[in-house]
């Protein structure tokens, strides 16, 4: 089985059961001194005090310079001087956070003067994150991901999920905070093999940037950079969610799977697939079909408590240009 495949079924897994009232996502950036050096598998974000105010706003990710910004919720102010960033930048981080509904635009005396819609809330709880590796027998940089993750302490609980059988001597070569699961697709069943051991989230971390023989460059990573890029972490994962699929235009495609998760389930490869490097007229079962039309989204907004516009704010926003 795929590393796709795994991540889509534990995703779905995950949502049906134990994480259901949280954000579940996949693929997003887990270190903080070198962004992109370390992608977490899946992402569960826990609802904190303030969830209902956070749905309320906007189901896109609000760019982290908008909520850092000056832009307070009182009286709307000119935009320029309020952004710790260069100019163009800022522009673009303004049309963003009005596109989805975060500030809203006043037009005074030919400048753009701009205001948060609703105070920033406190909306989320722990954060977890999760290493997939199905096969324990081609490990990759595994080693090196999990140590980086007990080390750096961006995310409450770490986790390995595997559908490996897990020996005495694989638990003995991952740090013993990170938490083992074993995970089986097929029936979504999870055993718990070893509780993950809460991180020091609040404290400041050290990054594994890169490993030569003899020696590890590190970077120390302050409590204060944590927070902001576990807010950006949270943000992101609410953002984008996990179905973040395509269907490919084959017959054999047959989107639901048993569970009743629109997945992209091949009948001729008996399993789940990733269209964009399974599928095509190269692989033997090809039919060619119109690509079914399947909303995703909608799916996201029924079986958890995300909306994709609530209030239409960024209907509001469009039209406050024009006033
Ligand atoms: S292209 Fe191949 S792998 Fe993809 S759905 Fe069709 S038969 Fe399955």
């Amino acid at each position: 089985m795929s590393e796709f495949t795994f991540e889509l079924e534990l995703c779905a897994a995950l949502e049906d059961g134990e994480y259901g009232d949280s954000v579940v996502a996949r693929q997003l950036g887990g270190s903080v001194a070198d962004p992109g050096g370390r992608i977490l598998d899946i992402v569960c974000v826990e609802p904190g005090p303030e969830f209902a105010d956070r749905v309320a706003i906007t189901g896109e990710t609000i760019p982290g310079a908008a909520i850092e910004s000056a832009i307070g919720t009182g009286r709307a102010r000119f935009w320029k001087g309020a952004f710790d960033c260069h100019t163009e930048r800022a522009r673009r981080i303004v049309e963003r956070a009005c596109e989805i509904g975060f500030f809203a635009r006043e037009r005074r005396g030919g400048r753009d003067y701009v205001r948060q819609v609703a105070r920033y809330p406190d909306w989320y709880g722990r954060i977890v994150g999760i290493e997939n590796k199905p096969d324990l027998g081609t490990p990759g940089d595994l080693e090196a991901q999990l140590r980086t993750d007990a080390s750096l302490g961006l995310v409450d609980e770490a986790i390995l999920a595997t559908e490996s059988y897990v020996t005495r001597a694989h638990l003995n070569r991952i740090p013993e905070v990170i938490g083992v699961w074993r995970f089986f697709p097929e029936s979504g069943d999870l055993e718990v093999i070893r509780e993950p051991t809460p991180l020091p989230v609040s404290e400041p971390g050290i990054e594994l940037l890169a490993e030569h023989p003899g020696r590890t460059e590190i970077a120390v990573v302050s409590a204060a950079e944590k927070a902001r890029a576990r807010r950006r972490l949270a943000e992101r994962a609410y953002g984008k969610g996990w179905r973040t699929y395509a269907f490919p235009d084959c017959g054999a495609c047959e989107p639901t799977t048993d569970r009743d998760e629109t997945l992209p389930y091949c009948t001729w490869k008996e399993c789940v697939v990733d269209p964009a490097s399974e599928c095509g007229a190269a692989c033997g079962g090809f039919e060619a079909v119109e690509t079914p039309d399947i909303d995703l989204e909608a799916e996201r907004e029924t079986r958890t408590p995300w909306i994709a516009d609530p209030g239409g704010a960024r209907r509001q926003s469009g039209l406050d240009q024009f006033l």
